[in-house]
Formats: C-alpha cells, sequence, structure tokens
C-alpha cells in the first residue's frame, strides 16, 4: 500500500538556496518545453516527447549553449520530471481533458523540486529529520509525523515545496501489509480529560502538556506580546507607531502560536504512538462531546488546547495501519460512574471526586477507574 505525508520542513539557509534554484530551473526547463514543442508546431515540425527532448537538451542542446551548463547543475531527477510533467500537460491536451499547458510563472505557479530513492542512503527517515537527495538531512517540523525507516516502512519519492515562504515536503511512502495476528495482546481503554490528556487502563498516564513549565512559560511570553500588539496598534491611531512596527510585532505573535501548536501536536503524535506500539488487539475510547464542551466558555479553551479531535483522527490512523480495532463508547456510557470492581453505578459521583470508593470496598482513582470500564465496555461501535 501507498501512502502520502506532507508536512512542513525547516531547511537550512544554505539548503532554502539550494531548493529556489531547483525549483527555479524545473520552471525554466517546463517552460522551455512547452515553448520548443509550440515554434516545432509553427515550423510545421513533428512534436517532441519529453523522453526525446530530455536526451536533445542533454546532448545537443546545452553542449552547442555554453551558457545554459547551469540546468546540469540542478539535481537531474527533478529537471527530468519536470519535462515529463510537461509532456504529461501536453498529452492531456491532446485527448482533449485539458486546455493547452500554460507557461509556469514565477512565484505564481506551484513548481515543485521533485525527489525520488535511487540508492539505499536516500530517503531515509527519522524521528526529527529526513535525508533528502541533494538536500541532504532536513530538519522536520512535525517531529514523527513521517513514520521513520525503522518501521519497515520505505519513502519512494516525494516534492519540496515553498508557500508564504514556508517549505513544505510531501513523500509518497510504501507500507507493508499489516499482520493482525501481531496484536495478541489485551485491549486498553483510555480516559480522555482535561486535568491529564490520557489514563490508560495499563496503568501509564500522561498528563496535560499544558500544565508543563516550558508551555507556561511560551503562553505568558506569548501573552505579553499580545498586550504589545495591541499597544501598538493604539499607538498608531495616536501616530507614534508604524505599519511596520506593527507587522513586525505581529510576525513575533505568529512565531509563539506557531511554536505552541508544534509542541502541543508533536506531544500528541508521541503518546499515540507509545500507546500503539504497546501493541493492544483494540484501544477504547469515549465519544467525546468536543463541540458541546466548546460551548462551555470556562471550559472552551482548555478543551481546544488539548487537540481531543486530532488526538481521534491520527489515533484512528495510526489504529488502522497497525491493525488495532478502535472502539468508540458512547458518550452517555457511565465510564467514571461504573465500580469496576462490582458494577455498581454511582449517581452521586461529583466532578470533584477524584477517588472512586465503592460501598463494595473497592478504592481507585477516578480516571483509572474510568479507563479500565471503558477497557471492558461491551457495547461499543467500530470506527
Ligand atoms: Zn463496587
Amino acid at each position: 500500500m501507498l501512502k502520502s505525508f506532507k508536512t512542513e520542513i525547516n531547511p537550512t539557509a544554505e539548503q532554502k538556496v539550494k531548493i529556489s534554484k531547483t525549483i527555479g530551473t524545473c520552471r525554466y526547463v517546463y517552460n522551455f518545453y512547452l515553448g520548443h514543442n509550440k515554434s516545432l508546431h509553427d515550423k510545421g515540425e513533428k512534436f517532441m516527447t519529453g523522453k526525446s527532448f530530455s536526451v536533445w537538451l542533454n546532448n545537443e542542446y546545452i553542449p552547442n549553449n555554453p551558457d545554459k551548463v547551469w540546468i546540469k547543475e540542478a539535481y537531474s531527477k527533478a529537471v527530468k520530471k519536470s519535462i515529463e510533467d510537461g509532456y504529461t500537460a501536453f498529452t492531456r491536451f491532446f485527448k482533449h481533458q485539458s486546455a493547452f499547458p500554460n507557461f509556469k510563472k514565477k512565484g505564481k505557479s506551484d513548481v515543485k523540486m521533485y525527489f525520488v530513492k535511487n540508492n539505499p542512503k536516500d530517503c531515509r527517515c527519522e524521528r526529527h529529520r529526513l535525508n533528502i537527495p541533494t538536500l541532504g538531512w532536513v530538519r522536520l517540523k512535525e517531529k514523527g509525523y513521517i513514520p521513520t525507516t525503522k518501521d519497515g516502512w520505505k519513502i519512494k519519492s516525494g516534492t519540496v515545496s515553498i508557500k508564504a515562504d514556508r517549505y513544505y515536503v510531501s513523500v509518497l511512502v510504501e507500507i507493508p501489509d499489516v499482520k493482525i495476528a501481531n496484536n495478541s495482546n489485551d485491549g486498553i481503554g483510555i480516559d480522555l480529560g482535561l486535568k491529564d490528556l490520557a489514563i490508560v487502563s495499563n496503568g501509564k498516564t500522561y498528563k496535560n502538556i499544558n500544565k508543563s513549565a516550558r508551555l507556561r512559560k511560551i503562553e505568558k511570553q506569548l501573552r505579553r506580546e499580545q498586550r504589545c500588539l495591541s499597544r501598538k496598534y493604539e499607538n498608531l491611531k495616536k501616530g507614534e507607531s508604524t505599519q511596520k512596527n506593527i507587522q513586525k510585532q505581529k510576525l513575533k505573535v505568529q512565531k509563539l502560536h506557531h511554536k505552541i501548536n508544534n509542541i502541543r501536536t508533536n506531544y500528541i503524535n508521541k503518546t499515540i504512538a507509545e500507546i500503539v506500539n504497546t501493541k493492544p488487539s483494540y484501544i477504547t475510547i469515549e465519544d467525546l462531546n468536543v463541540s458541546g464542551m466548546m460551548k462551555n466558555r470556562h471550559l472552551s479553551k482548555a478543551v481546544s488546547s488539548q487537540k481531543f479531535y486530532e488526538f481521534r483522527t491520527k489515533l484512528k490512523t495510526k489504529c488502522d495501519d497497525n491493525g488495532i480495532e478502535l472502539r468508540i463508547v458512547d458518550r452517555w456510557y457511565p465510564s467514571s460512574k461504573i465500580c469496576h470492581c462490582c458494577g455498581n453505578i454511582k449517581k452521586d459521583l461529583k466532578l470533584s471526586d477524584r477517588i472512586y470508593r465503592c460501598d463494595c470496598g473497592y478504592v481507585e482513582d477516578r480516571d483509572f477507574n474510568a479507563s479500565l470500564n471503558l477497557r471492558d465496555a461491551k457495547t461499543y461501535e467500530i470506527a
């Protein structure tokens, strides 16, 4: 099975130059191929396929035009791909599937830098970096999103693109067939919450990252920069600040937002990876009423910062990839109120009761008790 992944990268200044140069050369050659065929057509000569154009370009045109040697400096696979893209555009036009191919304009058209795995050292992926031919190791912003080579997954090819000064990589990954028989372990239940992100029935607790000292510090910084931004807006009215100052401050705020978002996403990825790596036969979670919780203005910020929706979507993908059944329990299932020992339902359980005490003598952490009940739930839907 092939699967594609797209994520933001953080190239070095040197890598950025190389990417722009390669994309520039690809755009030039693409347009050259289009223009060359146009003039062939005008002279009544035969259309040139992508392959024959490649041969002509390298063996005839460049040797006869030394001022075009720079074309050869770019990554040849990427250049070849741009000619192939041009050929595909022509083919679609000939089959009346699309209009006559357009010339690509600088900065306006999305020309991408194509790369392909050609030897075992290419396209290796680690949690935080990816090896791209001619660029070398490129840092990934979202750690652990692209599956690493270790898992037996193989990156076949990909593209690097630029949008609004940000750099992205998109890769095509070959995934080995899933062996469900591997997951002979028991199932697990996960209680998601605001106090902690996840309490797992195997005894592990994943804390709420938003309560960590590191995130609190950045959030404090963010509030300060936001206050500074609104002050600058006030000053603009009085003529004491400039648009340029505001833009600069806006960028500062954006960067902090981005940083916070990255930390939260990385934490979710890490949590899910750890849970899935225990290879349970199934995972049960509660169908959280996220939109309902968001309506509560006391909770909405805490709820959105936990990224429950992203957690569930990513958990589902990881479960699919690993042959784990994901069970969703109805939101009215009283997972917190059931005594895991005797099955009694404690109707008067309050939100403030952090410890569950049953008349049968059972005493347990409230959320852990809930995770056990989720694990053993008999009524559920399969996501
Ligand atoms: Zn009991």
